[in-house]
């Protein structure tokens, strides 16, 4: 079968040609429907090396994947062939005390995970291919009727970070209060929805693209502005003064991390979910007193069965474009590009 493959750090990915994976016990093969091309993977691809983290290339790209069981290995019980499944993708130990919880990105024995601190898709093969191996069937969440598996692949990240991050500071988001999207791409058009779906509060959209400005307002922002040296002023403005009582900075880079700051209302939360590599002077006075600062790591697998419900009664939906496996080089160009409305998503 064909595969999307990062054969080296700091490097383009390859199509190339592997065997199709079978099933150990224990371990399921699904065959895939959308495989979502994340930002993260440019980070991979270019920011990298070794050292980073504990594994290297070659492995197959992609992860965030949903798809249709293809075939079980000995002992499988809780798939059978042909199920509809989304992936889930930080992969623990599966026994330590935050694994049990559904929290395996906060694995805290990772040496028994099945690759430490990775996934599919991060060190070991993921789901840009026809076809994919989990190696546990924990890994895997059933679809729920209505929900179409290409739209399942981007809400395994694109849908389970941001929203993570909602839910953190869910208690905050009352409804009189202001909360800012920085970065109106594949995680921020998903944020704005689950603030609208579960909470009352009013939304400011941060970008510096019209059509993801565009996009934000289409998906349920109360205001869209651009992302400049005076938007954290705008915000001020808009919320007569107070400023903004969340702010998701799904970009990371240090404007946005200032302005985010800038914007906080007193006792507000500014979460850093972008991984642009940015750092803003943190002290007593480098922000609103009682402002919390904090950092988001992907989702849990509660979280991830609560959004795919959400997303099957309708209530939040991803907006993608489809690429073809063999296009798939191109995605990820378009996406560095900042020409990918929403979300990129393999179709093999
Ligand atoms: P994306 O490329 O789809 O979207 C990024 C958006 O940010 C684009 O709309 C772009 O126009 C906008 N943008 C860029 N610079 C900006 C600026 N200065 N001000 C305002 N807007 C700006 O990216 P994505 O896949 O949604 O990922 C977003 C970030 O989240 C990436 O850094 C990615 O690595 C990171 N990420 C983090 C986690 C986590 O667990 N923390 C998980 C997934 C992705
Ligand atoms: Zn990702
Ligand atoms: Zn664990």
């Amino acid at each position: 079968m064909k595969a999307l493959r990062l054969m080296n750090w700091k490097s383009e990915p390859e199509l190339v040609e592997v065997p199709k994976p079978t099933p150990g016990p224990g371990q399921v093969v699904i065959k895939i429907a959308g495989a979502g091309a994340c930002h993260s993977d440019l980070h991979l691809m270019h920011d990298f090396e070794a050292g980073v983290v504990p594994w290297n290339p070659p492995f197959t790209l992609g992860h965030e994947n949903a798809g249709w069981v293809d075939s079980i290995g000995a002992g499988v019980t809780t798939v059978k062939d042909g199920d509809a499944v989304a992936v889930y993708g930080p992969w623990g130990c599966g026994t330590c005390s935050r694994c049990r919880l559904g929290i395996e990105t906060l694995c805290e024995n990772p040496m028994a995970a099945p690759i430490p601190g990775g996934g599919g898709g991060l060190g070991l093969d993921g789901g840009m291919a026809e076809y994919m191996l989990v190696p546990f069937e924990r890994f895997l969440v059933p679809l729920p009727a209505n929900l179409d598996p290409i739209m399942a692949a981007p809400l395994t990240d694109a849908g389970l970070t941001p929203y993570h991050a909602v839910r953190r500071s869910w208690s905050k988001m009352t409804p009189d209060a202001t909360v800012v999207v920085i970065g109106v791409g594949g995680l921020g058009h998903m944020a704005v929805q689950f603030i609208k779906a579960t909470t009352a509060a009013t939304i400011i959209a941060v970008d510096m693209k019209n059509e993801a400005l565009e996009l934000a307002k289409k998906v349920g922002a109360d205001h869209a502005i651009v992302s400049d040296d005076k938007a954290a002023a705008t915000i001020r403005e808009l919320t007569g003064g107070r400023g903004a009582d969340v702010v998701l900075d799904f970009v990371g880079a240090e404007p946005t991390m200032k302005m985010a700051l800038a914007a906080a209302r007193t006792l507000g939360d500014v979460t850093l979910i972008g991984i642009a590599g940015g750092s803003v002077p943190f002290s007593f006075f480098s922000q609103g007193y009682e402002v919390s600062l904090q950092t988001i790591y992907w989702g849990s697998k509660p979280e991830l069965i609560e959004l795919l419900d959400m997303a099957g009664r309708g209530l939040v939906h991803a907006e993608y474009t489809k690429y073809t496996l063999d296009n798939a080089p191109q995605a990820y160009l378009d996406l560095q590009a900042g020409k990918v409305k929403g979300r990129a998503v393999i179709v093999p």
